[in-house]
């Protein structure tokens, strides 16, 4: 990659690290999740106000690294107002981005293309990956339940 296109991409991560979107606990909200990463110390509790498809609303709290702020900053201004499976659809899209070696351009990722063209690490894909991950485990739990409600009680 060329070295303005990189000072480009680390700008936006920096701006998203200094002043984060989302970043407030969410009141009223539906589904917390707990994103830990002992690899970095980095440690971020997500918020989410689910409906049965949609992510009305999703915020975050906590501090760590740039890289890890950066992406769930990024997360929840995609994600709100998202139905599960788009959001399910780009976790799996901005993973495959940061995992293969040379991802074939794709528009779906937005901002996320800055985390995706600085990052090669393994360790520093553990951070950007982190609250989606937690993110997105507790929106599979929610349509699961929305699928197979609890019938026990
Ligand atoms: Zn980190």
């Amino acid at each position: 990659m060329d070295t303005e296109k990189e000072e480009l991409y680390q700008a936006l991560i920096l701006d998203h690290d200094q002043a984060p979107r989302h970043f407030h606990r969410l009141d009223p909200f539906s589904h917390t999740a707990e994103a830990y990463n002992p690899l970095c110390g980095d440690r971020y509790t997500i918020y989410l106000d689910l409906n049965s498809h949609i992510i009305r609303q999703i915020s975050f709290e906590g501090y760590g690294c740039a890289i890890s702020k950066a992406s769930a900053s990024m997360m929840t201004s995609m994600l709100s107002g998202a139905s599960f499976e788009s959001a399910l659809a780009l976790f799996s899209s901005f993973r495959t981005a940061l995992l293969i070696e040379n991802p074939p351009s794709d528009d779906s990722l937005g901002d996320l293309i800055t985390l995706t063209g600085v990052i090669s690490a393994p360790t520093r894909i553990k951070c950007a990956l982190l609250a989606w991950e937690a993110a997105c485990t507790a929106i599979q739990g929610a349509s699961r339940h929305a699928i197979t409600p609890e019938t026990t009680n």
